[in-house]
């Protein structure tokens, strides 16, 4: 096991070369350390403005062996990398973090919201649907409208389904295609925010202000940073992501997503064990974002400072939108991050824009 801190020089492995593998590898570069990348696709918008990449995929036993020989500290950037392979990382004598143990929670909803519940980080109320039957039950006891969710491998809205009336159970069931399921109660929010937070080796930790987000059809389309909460908000979000935190014995950065109901009450949606894309308005809202902070605390490093000091309205550009670059890029108070992605498919995230709306 390397020692830590870990000095410049060392290398860190990232499993998956998407966007937030190539922001955590600029980050990481600025700091002094070599990256590899290990992700399925070539020439992914990671490799690019890594070391090197290795092009496997990410149950691959060679490939896993030869980036745990490469890296000092293996990280992950998304969260269905299969939990065996940080397993496997992890047996083999690598550094991994966040560990195995934040990646199996956060792969599963029902395993998910029973961790969140049992160390006091409410959600809404959910039900176990294997059958039809369990889905009949569920809809009687969480009432309607509810929404049936596969339990692993949703993102961005996807496997997902409304459920208005109880004669659309068996078609919402079948939409999810026999996969294991969960149905939810509708939380009644009046608005959802996030709160990105950082936890190192030693269990310090260090929380950002909270995000205002808005979705449109289940993919996020803008974070107001820091959200315009009261006191109380702030410190009840800070509490649960420690718990959270803590309850993982995790290290790097992580990102809670909430509802707010009022009244300040907050409910746990879900929890992503990496750097989110809620927490991009750090890069030009704090001094330290939340691309470092993940550095920092997987390499052992201090934790960087969290407060803002400029108000941000982060704006996802979505598949040909990032087409705008020319005229964004001339706007004083935007600041354009391109991901280096070469085909801009419907809805995909291409690029976002950070606007700066004024001093904190
Ligand atoms: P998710 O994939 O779980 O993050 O859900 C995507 C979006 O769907 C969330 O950001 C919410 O806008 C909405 N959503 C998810 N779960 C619920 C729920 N139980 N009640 C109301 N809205 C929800």
């Amino acid at each position: 096991m390397p020692q830590l801190p870990l000095p410049p020089g060392s290398t860190l492995g990232i499993l998956g070369g998407g966007q937030l593998g190539r922001m955590l590898s600029q980050a990481a570069s600025r700091l002094g350390f070599d990256v590899v990348i290990l992700d399925p696709e070539p020439n992914s918008p990671a490799g690019r403005v890594s070391h090197s990449q290795i092009v496997a995929a990410y149950d691959d036993p060679e490939a896993l062996t030869a980036l745990g020989r490469a890296a000092d500290v293996v990280t992950f950037e998304f969260e269905n990398v299969p939990a065996a392979s940080i397993e496997r990382l992890a047996e083999a004598g690598a550094l991994v973090a966040p560990g195995p143990t934040a990646l199996r929670v956060s792969q599963d909803r029902v395993d998910e919201k029973t961790f969140l519940n049992a160390v006091g980080a409410p959600t809404v109320d959910f039900a176990v649907v294997d059958t039809l039957d369990d889905l009949v039950v569920g809809l009687t006891e969480l009432g309607l409208p509810a929404l049936l969710k596969t339990r692993r491998e949703g993102y961005d809205g996807k496997g997902q389904v409304w459920i208005h009336a109880i004669e659309d159970a068996p078609a919402a069931l079948e939409s999810l295609g026999g996969r294991p399921a969960i149905l939810e109660a509708r939380a009644t929010f009046v608005r959802e925010l996030s709160v990105i937070a950082a936890r190192d080796w030693d269990g310090h930790m260090a929380v950002y202000p909270l995000g205002e987000n808005r979705h449109e059809g289940g993919v996020l389309r803008t974070t107001l940073a820091p959200a315009a909460v009261d006191e109380k908000t702030q410190v009840r979000a800070r509490a649960i992501a420690e718990a959270i935190l803590d309850g993982l014995d995790y290290v790097g950065v992580i990102g809670v997503e909430l509802f707010d109901l009022g009244d300040d009450v907050l409910l746990v949606n879900e929890i992503a064990p990496r750097v989110h894309n809620t927490g991009h308005w750090t890069q030009d809202g704090c001094v330290c974002d939340q691309f470092e902070q993940h550095i920092r605390a997987v390499a052992g490093w201090p934790l960087g400072p969290t407060a803002a000091h400029a108000r941000i309205e982060m704006k996802n550009l979505l598949g040909d939108e990032v087409d705008q670059w020319r005229a964004l890029s001339a706007k004083a108070d935007e600041r354009l991050h391109l991901y280096g992605k070469a085909e801009a498919r419907p809805g995909r995230k291409m690029a976002h824009v950070n606007r700066v709306l004024g001093t904190v």
